[in-house]
């Protein structure tokens, strides 16, 4: 396995890393587990002040972070910026609201005094991908810090200088030895970290490939997971939608992060009445993309990650047309080395064409007439992914019923689709299972341990009976 940076906008290989040696894993984990011991007896209090001191210090590196991920995977400056400025916001709210999330809750019973008291569960192991390297991080990272859960984690193999950037920021946030420390790691070596009976709790963000790989292996050791995985998200245009709305979000719900999100609109699902009007402007918007140095502010789309994410998007295309499939537009080629794909639209996708219901992880966009809004919604749901949406129509309130309808874990109406600390992430289906961020995002790994108490045995007549045999 190879830890490596090359950067996808010039391809200078800029840096390679060593895997970590069996010793270096066993004292990392040595290490957690020690702090899982201690932190199981101190208060999340004592915990607060690194997150809110990370905070700060992703607010005031701002543009020395984002460099490394324009350099590591090859974002747009400016997106990299808004991608360290929101692990700020979520390290502060989970600073802020922790302690409330996490105290004890009181339960009536007839047992006698009951509560759900919150604990850590023990070490984990996240494995994250390289399309939003500090973001996928602190995502696990804030929530489960917090509750007290040390972290081993494994990052893309092409982000490694983003995973030791992370690393490093939290350590000089003031968190202990052993609170997050970053793995280079063969997939073997994930799989007996996953093993290992220090580890509690295993957390993956990535493709479904690499989903079933670690589930398969945490379900071997009946290890508890969550799994953020891909999707082929429906970005819905109604009937009665507004169409200066739909024309403004619907390019950059296709090409932001140069396509490379994980709930980026990836189906464009139209209503025949606006059919030809949408297709014009997204062809007209997806032409006017400025391509180039991603460190470049006025630069508008990004090169792709790597040699290798292009190649395979190039591969899906040319399946999707060879099995029949229109490719209305695509971009002039343009004359740069980088890793650029041409922003491509897609149309007359049928369902027994290769690309039907494919996750296409870069800047094309497949895009369905339909007749209807019932149409709409059955199209949207005929998919083995359930990730995000976005759905456009004529009042918010028609917009949410058409959302309700979509099985899918996160729908945003008549707007853009953004992430932020206090809103749950999270799909069905094959997008995954759990939930990170939001309220829900901080007992993903967490003991919810019932303690009942009373002076003396329940030998009432109720409780005697139904709670225990009397022998
Ligand atoms: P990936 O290939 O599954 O990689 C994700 C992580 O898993 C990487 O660290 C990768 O390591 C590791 N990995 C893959 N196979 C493994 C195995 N057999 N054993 C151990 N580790 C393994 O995913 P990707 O292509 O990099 O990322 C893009 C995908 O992530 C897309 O499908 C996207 O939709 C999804 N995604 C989902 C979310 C969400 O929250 N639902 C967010 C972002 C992205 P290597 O890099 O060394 O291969």
């Amino acid at each position: 396995m190879a830890y490596q940076t090359t950067n996808p906008y010039t391809n200078e290989v800029v840096k390679t890393y060593e895997d970590a040696t069996p010793e270096y894993v066993e004292e990392s984990l040595a290490k957690a587990q020690k702090l899982y011991l201690k932190w199981r007896n101190d208060p999340v209090s004592s915990r607060i002040p690194v997150l809110h001191k990370l905070a700060q210090i992703f607010r005031d590196e701002t543009d020395s972070l984002a460099k490394v991920l324009t350099v590591d995977m090859g974002k747009l400056i400016g997106e990299a910026k808004g991608e360290v400025i929101l692990c700020a916001m979520i390290a502060d709210y989970y600073a802020d609201h922790a302690e409330e999330l996490l105290k004890p809750r009181a339960i009536e019973s007839i047992a006698g005094e009951a509560q759900l008291e919150n604990h850590p569960l023990g070490v984990m192991m996240a494995v994250e991908p390289w399309n939003f390297p500090y973001y996928q991080m602190m995502r696990i990272f804030a929530p489960n810090f917090a509750v007290g859960d040390p972290i081993v984690y494994k990052h893309a193999a092409i982000t490694p200088a983003s995973a030791l950037a992370f690393e490093d920021a939290v350590r000089r946030a003031g968190a202990p030895e052993g609170a997050l420390t970053n793995l280079f790691l063969s997939y073997d070596q994930v799989s007996d970290v996953v093993a290992d009976k220090r580890v509690q709790g295993v957390a993956l963000t990535g493709s479904e490939r690499g989903g079933v790989a670690v589930a398969k292996v945490a379900g071997e050791h009946l290890k508890k997971t969550t799994m953020e995985l891909g999707g082929v998200d429906a970005f819905i245009v109604a009937h009665d939608a507004n169409m200066t709305d739909v024309k403004n979000i619907a390019p950059r719900a296709r090409l932001y992060n140069a396509g490379q999100v994980c709930t980026s609109s990836k189906r464009f699902i139209v209503t025949e009445n606006n059919y030809d009007e949408f297709l014009a402007s997204l062809k007209a918007a997806f032409s006017s993309v400025k391509m180039g140095d991603p460190m470049d502010p006025s630069t508008t789309l990004a090169p792709m990650n790597s040699k290798r994410a292009k190649e395979k998007l190039q591969a899906q295309v040319d399946e999707a047309i060879a099995g029949g499939a229109t490719a209305y537009y695509v971009h002039e080629p343009i004359d740069d080395d980088g890793q650029f794909f041409m922003p491509t639209i897609l149309t007359n996708i049928t369902k027994d064409n290769p690309a039907y219901g494919k996750e296409m992880f870069g800047p094309v966009a497949q895009v369905y007439k339909v007749k209807d809004d019932d149409a709409a919604i059955a199209l949207a749901n005929d998919a083995d992914y359930g990730l995000g949406g976005i759905v456009f129509a004529g009042s918010a309130e028609y917009g949410a019923e058409l959302a309700s309808r979509i099985e899918t874990g996160m729908v945003f109406v008549n707007t853009f689709f953004s992430s932020l600390p206090e809103l749950e992430f999270g799909g069905v289906k094959k997008s995954g299972f759990g939930r990170e961020l939001g309220q829900s995002g901080i007992f993903s790994f967490v003991n919810q341990e019932l303690v009942v108490k009373r002076d003396h045995p329940n030998e009432d007549e109720t409780g005697g009976l139904v709670l225990a045999h009397k022998f």
